[in-house]
């Protein structure tokens, strides 16, 4: 099993620590780990946010964790060197273009929700977000010049049918393992990329008789999850909503550092990080939740390995430390016991053994 470890920036690199910490805790000498450099780091080691050895790397890998990368500043650099593209070129040219993102909400943490306990309990949904097309990568893009020698933003939303209709075959597919119900979130009302990825999941819907399919706007959809977010089941979505929603659906769960992801594409390779980015803000402080990254190691044994029984495993041990009352900062609770980032790592990996 080779996997790579690509921790990226800021507290990146100290959640990716807890992670693999657990993983080598789970898999003693099956894994072989390699580490290498990206994003900011990427930089700083080679002059590009994906170095062309780390991309090798995570061509030949079986599985790749990744921490976070970016920070301050970041949005004003050239394009070429921000380290937010060596990410997007990473899972283009891996082609890992379905997102997984699993708001589940532990019990223990009923309280550190954003909605009332009666809208939460029992919260299991996923956002399926396309990873690979939309806004993030048309063409043109850029900022111009225009006739009138103003500047111009361009940024271009474009799907193709083959793209939207592999991820809606991924949604079904999804929803048949758990409750059979798919809600599409696009802006058919106002965009044409939008019309066509409504027409294309209706028509790939067709061949899932025994699967519900609703569609929503994207504002009506943020509206229902803050609302009543127990409806979704699996919430298929292109690549922007994707990513806004998620952060949206992770306060539900308690913290954006609770929101572990998964990508993958055609094969049984994939990309494993925690939804949330590089965090400069507690960076280096210890204060950093690092069960995000040490769930999207649970869903690495799950996807690329099919090792389920460890991976449950994991999310038990999880579980048990909630259950002990261990909570880093921000999903602190009144009589539970404040942890720091290391602390949690290690006791996840105690709790393994007692699960
Ligand atoms: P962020 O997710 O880094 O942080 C948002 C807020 O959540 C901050 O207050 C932060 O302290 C808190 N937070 C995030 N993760 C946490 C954790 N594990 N435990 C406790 N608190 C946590 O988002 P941001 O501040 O908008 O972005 C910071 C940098 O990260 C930017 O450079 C951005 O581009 C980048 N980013 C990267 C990714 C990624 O690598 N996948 C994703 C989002 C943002």
């Amino acid at each position: 099993m080779k996997i790579a470890v690509l921790p990226g920036d800021g507290i990146g690199k100290e959640v990716t620590a807890q992670a693999v910490k657990v993983l080598k805790a789970v898999l003693g000498n099956a894994a072989e780990f390699t580490e290498a450099p990206i994003g900011g780091e990427g930089v700083k080691a080679a002059g590009v946010p994906l170095p062309r050895a780390t991309l090798e790397l995570a061509r030949r890998s079986d599985a790749i964790l990744f921490g976070a990368v970016g920070g301050p500043g970041d949005e004003s650099g050239p394009r070429h060197l921000r380290p937010g593209l060596g990410l997007l070129t990473l899972r283009r040219e891996l082609g890992l273009f379905a997102n997984f993102r699993p708001a589940f909400l532990f019990p223990e943490l009923i309280g550190a929700s954003s909605l009332k306990p009666e809208l939460v309990e029992g919260l299991d949904l996923i956002i399926l977000r396309e990873l690979n097309g939309d806004i993030y990568y048309g063409e043109p893009r850029g900022i111009m010049v225009n006739a009138e020698g103003k500047r111009e933003g361009v940024n271009t939303m474009r799907y193709s049918e083959f793209e939207i209709e592999r991820i809606a075959h991924m949604a079904f597919r999804t929803a048949r393992d758990r409750r059979r119900k798919v809600c599409s979130v696009d802006k058919a009302n106002v965009l044409e990329t939008m019309q066509l990825w409504r027409e294309t999941v209706a028509g790939v819907g067709k061949g899932y008789p025994d699967v519900e399919l609703t569609h929503l706007f994207v504002d009506a959809a943020s509206m229902q999850l803050l609302r009543a977010p127990k409806q979704f089941d699996v919430v298929v979505t292109p690549n922007m909503f994707g990513d806004i929603l998620s952060d949206a659906a992770a306060m539900l769960t308690g913290s954006i550092g609770m929101l572990p992801s998964a990508s993958i594409g055609d094969g049984n390779k994939g990309l494993y990080e925690p939804v949330h980015g590089s965090a400069p803000d507690i960076e280096g402080r210890n204060l950093a939740n690092p069960l995000a990254a040490i769930l999207s190691a649970a869903m690495l044994l799950r996807f690329s390995f099919g090792r389920k029984d460890d991976a449950a495993r994991i999310e038990r041990a999880v579980r048990a430390v909630l259950a002990g009352g261990l909570r880093t900062a921000d999903i602190s609770q009144p009589g539970m016991k404040s942890v720091g980032t290391v602390e949690m790592g290690e006791a996840v990996v105690a709790a393994l053994g007692r699960v």
